[in-house]
């Protein structure tokens, strides 16, 4: 018997200004407990898709005209964006956003804003464990610390509150390998030590492939190949479009 996702997009269409349709009929699930890659080139439809399930699309920017998603059975559409996270999906975006005039522990406490004071500490501390280089400049401000510190900062900030979906906007993009393979191996035990279930944007497919369960290609909007990582690596188009084996 085959288990409910605990995300299922169904049809997704979403136009930006009316006019650019970045969207079309994009279906795709994610399992619990995985992490899925979702991959593509320039401009496929990949961020677009996370805002989409984030709720960060607002109407005079892109809008959903068509289509659905379904969080652990339930319809997210006309929730605000603060109502999804509490619901457990947090996005980490793309170029990282941090507060540049804000220490990191303050970066971070921005982003246990919806959990008891309780627990804030713990919180702080789980971060500091999956990342000992976070600790290490907790007193830093942000704006200065390197694009990979950066990139630690801005995953543990979405950790802080919680989630069980976390959605990764190209974590590796302009990072030096050592740095890549520090982030992913945390994403890696995010997903064995804590059953956390990711959803991850990449353009680096080879890099995404090798920690993913399952992935989706997409192109101009729509799903175009789905499949294990095993099937994704052998397929001839894949080589030769995404990883440069052609
Ligand atoms: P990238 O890796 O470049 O971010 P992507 O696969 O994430 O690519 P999207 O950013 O989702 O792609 O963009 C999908 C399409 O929507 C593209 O054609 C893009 O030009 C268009 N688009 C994205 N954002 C906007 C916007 N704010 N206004 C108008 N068009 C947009």
């Amino acid at each position: 018997l085959e288990r409910a996702a605990m995300l299922t997009i169904t049809n997704l269409q979403v136009y930006y200004d009316r006019a650019v349709e970045a969207l079309r009929d994009a279906s795709f699930e994610v399992q619990a407990g995985q992490i899925v890659a979702l991959l593509g080139s320039n401009g496929a439809g990949k961020s677009t898709v996370l805002k989409s399930i984030s709720g960060v699309l607002y109407p005079e920017d892109g809008e959903i005209l068509g289509g659905s998603i379904a969080y652990e059975g339930t319809s997210l559409a006309g929730l605000a964006p603060h109502e999804i996270v509490r619901r457990g999906i947090v996005q980490v975006p793309e170029g990282r956003r941090l507060f540049d005039k804000l220490t990191v522990e303050e970066n971070l406490l921005m982003g246990g804003y919806s959990r008891p004071l309780g627990e804030i500490n713990a919180a702080l501390d789980q971060v500091f464990t999956l990342f000992p280089d976070v600790k290490q400049h907790r007193s830093r401000v942000s704006g200065y610390l390197s694009g990979g510190q950066q990139q630690m900062v801005a995953i543990g900030r979405a950790l802080m509150s919680r989630p069980r979906l976390l959605l990764l906007d190209e974590p590796s993009l302009g990072l030096a390998p050592q740095i890549i393979a520090e982030i992913f191996g945390a994403i890696r035990r995010l997903r064995d030590e804590q059953k956390m279930t990711v959803l991850l944007v990449e353009q680096n497919a080879q890099l995404a492939l090798s920690v993913a369960d399952y992935g989706y290609i997409m192109e101009r909007g729509r799903v175009v190949l789905d499949g294990e990582p095993s099937k994704l690596l052998s397929n001839e188009d894949v080589k030769e479009f995404y990883l440069g084996m052609g």
